[in-house]
């Protein structure tokens, strides 16, 4: 036996696998799922730390693969997964598996406590996918071995072993010495209820259903072939090496093997698991819809999240560089939604030839308002080892941004144009974000314009495309009404609203904070103006055809001057003017702000800003 050192779990790490285990219960199947993503990360960190410490590779172990197999041991046998990757030092091993300073686990207490954590999306999430292994097996045992690097020239191979129900965990220089070459290999104990899942049809199930995504290194598992082999007849000392061939023929007709003459022979092989091409190098013609939904679910770390629709495309830069991508877009506001759009952080995945280079490209790759879109780009001929200084040089790069927000614009309107049920989910989620798009870029405020539903007197879903369409012959202006956090309903029956409606005038009902800043920003669409009612300016575009309500005007004018006359002496030190208007129908007057000034909703904003 080793000299084991004992290490006690930290107080929260027991608190928290026993909650693991038992919030997912009914979801044991995710241990292989939680495996593998991180055997595919500690492959991926090899490949980063690589780029810049040309060691690593040099440990003895030049495969980069994932392998999944049965083994015999234990009590009923045990399931083994193996990867190449980065590997984990004795204090790694001890920090990574047995303390959990790492941020979010509080947050996932709270949350599996109150009852969110039994989905069995959970977990991953919040990085405790290793305590899964304890959902199928009573004693864990991992063994790793880091590749060489100047920082750590002679690596020993350490083993960690802990059981499912103790408050501590044991970890010893492995006795075999480096047999790994460089990675992890962790050992499952399945328990005899649990001996189900020692099935290679299983497990294989199991990567299909869960990790067809996962990775894009290698993956093997270990199947077994049982074949029948001939046991070769005993020859005759005179056969033997005769080179007569017709005395051969002769024997060869006398000995023909019986049923008992052969032997199963069981022959162990590996096969590849995920031998397709990715996703997103295949042809779009040849991805079923389904399988577009499966890998969302793997981009998205959650099986349960869902899409509202998705973009496949390939492109040339024409220098050299082609690249194919596949953007989605969820389903869900993220929780963070803000938080990224205000950080700048993103959710694009860049690849080169298949390998993961960085998620972290900053918002001159993604620009903020489209933050929440979750991309895969994959590039040819960019050097592997492209840094984010090299980044900004190369011209793929620099031109991503452009071609990402073209292809998010398409793929906007390609689903309003489509599916009006999935365009109102949409704009439900991400209108705000499409505002901001509009405000922030120039270039693109027109485009982004024509995304963009608004609620109305006419209808409950319109665009400005559509306004414009249905405007009322001599209409010069967009009429729009806003109100933040109004409902549409009441801000129709504003009395600035009710007289255009009255003359047949359709007016947006506005309610989201960027609404107003936006209409302000949008100063010319399709030859209109934009015209908040509730401001000065406003015109009708029947005016002058309306030579009676003209004439009645300028007989009212004087007899109203008086009344005129006395509010403004009245009123002087609060308003700027009073003017007479046949803006009103039921109201007898209204208070309206400069076309200049703030209107009564954008002045509520900034003074709750200014909270
Ligand atoms: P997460 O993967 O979200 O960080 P996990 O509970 O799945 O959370 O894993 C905890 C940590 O253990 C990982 O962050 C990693 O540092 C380490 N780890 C787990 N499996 C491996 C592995 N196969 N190779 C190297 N490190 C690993
Ligand atoms: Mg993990």
């Amino acid at each position: 036996e080793p000299t084991a050192q004992t290490y006690k779990y930290e107080s929260d790490i027991t608190r928290l696998r026993s909650l693991v285990i038992h919030s997912l219960y009914s979801h044991k199947d995710v241990f292989l799922r939680e495996l593998l993503s991180n055997a595919n990360d500690a492959l991926e960190k090899l490949r980063l730390t690589a780029l810049t410490d040309r060691e690593v590779m040099k440990s003895g172990e030049a495969n980069v693969t994932i392998e999944v197999r049965l083994d015999e041991g234990g009590k009923t046998g045990q399931i083994v997964v193996r990867d190449t990757g980065i590997g984990m030092t004795k204090d790694e091993l001890a920090r990574n598996l047995g303390t959990i300073a790492r941020s979010g686990t509080n947050e996932f207490l709270k949350k599996a406590e109150e009852g969110g954590g039994a989905d069995g999306n959970l977990i991953g999430q919040f990085g405790l996918g290793f305590y899964s292994c304890f959902l199928v097996a009573p004693t864990v045992r991992v063994s790793s071995l880091p590749p060489t690097t100047s920082a750590n020239p002679n690596p020993e191979q350490h083993t960690f072993v802990s059981t499912s129900s103790g408050d501590s965990f044991d970890i010893y220089l492995d006795p075999r010495g480096n047999t790994l070459g460089r990675g992890t290999e962790i050992v499952l104990e399945i328990s005899e209820e649990e001996a189900e899942w020692l099935s290679v049809s299983r497990l294989k199930g199991l990567i299909d259903k869960h990790s067809q995504f996962a990775t894009t290194f290698p993956m093997y598992i270990m199947e077994r072939k049982t074949t029948k082999i001939p046991i070769p007849p005993p020859q005759s000392p005179e056969a033997d090496g005769d080179p007569d061939e017709l005395n051969d023929d002769v024997d060869k007709d006398e000995q023909t093997p019986k049923e008992e003459e052969f032997e199963t022979k069981v022959e162990e092989e590996w096969v590849q698991v995920n031998d397709k091409a990715p996703i997103w190098m295949r042809d779009p013609k040849d991805v079923p819809e389904d399988e577009y939904r499966q890998f969302y679910k793997a981009v998205a770390k959650d099986q349960s999240a869902e899409t509202l629709g998705w973009a496949h495309f390939k492109g040339d830069t024409g220098a050299g560089v082609s690249y194919r991508a596949i953007m989605y877009i969820p389903s869900k506001l993220p929780t963070d939604f803000w938080q990224k759009i205000t950080s700048g952080i993103n959710n694009v995945r860049l690849m080169v030839k298949r390998v993961f280079i960085t998620d972290d490209l900053g918002e001159e790759y993604m620009p903020r308002w489209l933050s929440f879109l979750k991309v895969t780009v994959d590039a040819d001929d960019l050097p592997l080892n492209v840094s984010r200084e090299t980044l900004q040089t190369n011209k793929f790069i620099s031109q991503l941004q452009r071609i990402l927000i073209r292809k998010a614009i398409d793929l906007f309107s390609r689903l309003a144009g489509e599916d009006p049920t999935v365009y109102k989910e949409v704009s439900k989620l991400y209108g705000n974000a499409l505002r901001i798009g509009m405000l922030e870029s120039k270039k693109d405020k027109v485009k982004i314009a024509k995304l963009l539903r608004f609620e109305s007197t006419r209808s409950d879903f319109t665009s400005l495309e559509e306004y414009v369409e249905n405007r009322k012959e001599g209409q010069k202006q967009i009429y729009f009404m806003a109100g933040v956090g109004e409902q549409p309903k009441d801000l129709a029956r504003s009395p600035f609203v009710e007289k255009l409606k009255a003359r047949g005038y359709e007016v947006l009902l506005l309610n989201l904070p960027s609404d107003e800043p936006m209409m302000g920003a949008l100063d010319n669409f399709m030859g209109m103006k934009t015209q908040d009612v509730s401001k000065k300016g406003l015109k009708y575009g029947d005016e002058d055809e309306d030579e009676a309500e003209k004439k009645e005007l300028e007989a009212q004018k004087i007899a109203f001057a008086p009344l005129i006359e006395w509010l403004k002496k009245e009123l002087k030190s609060d308003i700027s003017d009073v003017i007479l208007t046949n803006r009103l129908v039921t109201s007898p007057c209204t208070i309206v702000v400069d076309s200049y000034g703030w209107s009564a909703n954008m002045a509520k904003i900034m003074s709750a800003q200014a909270d």
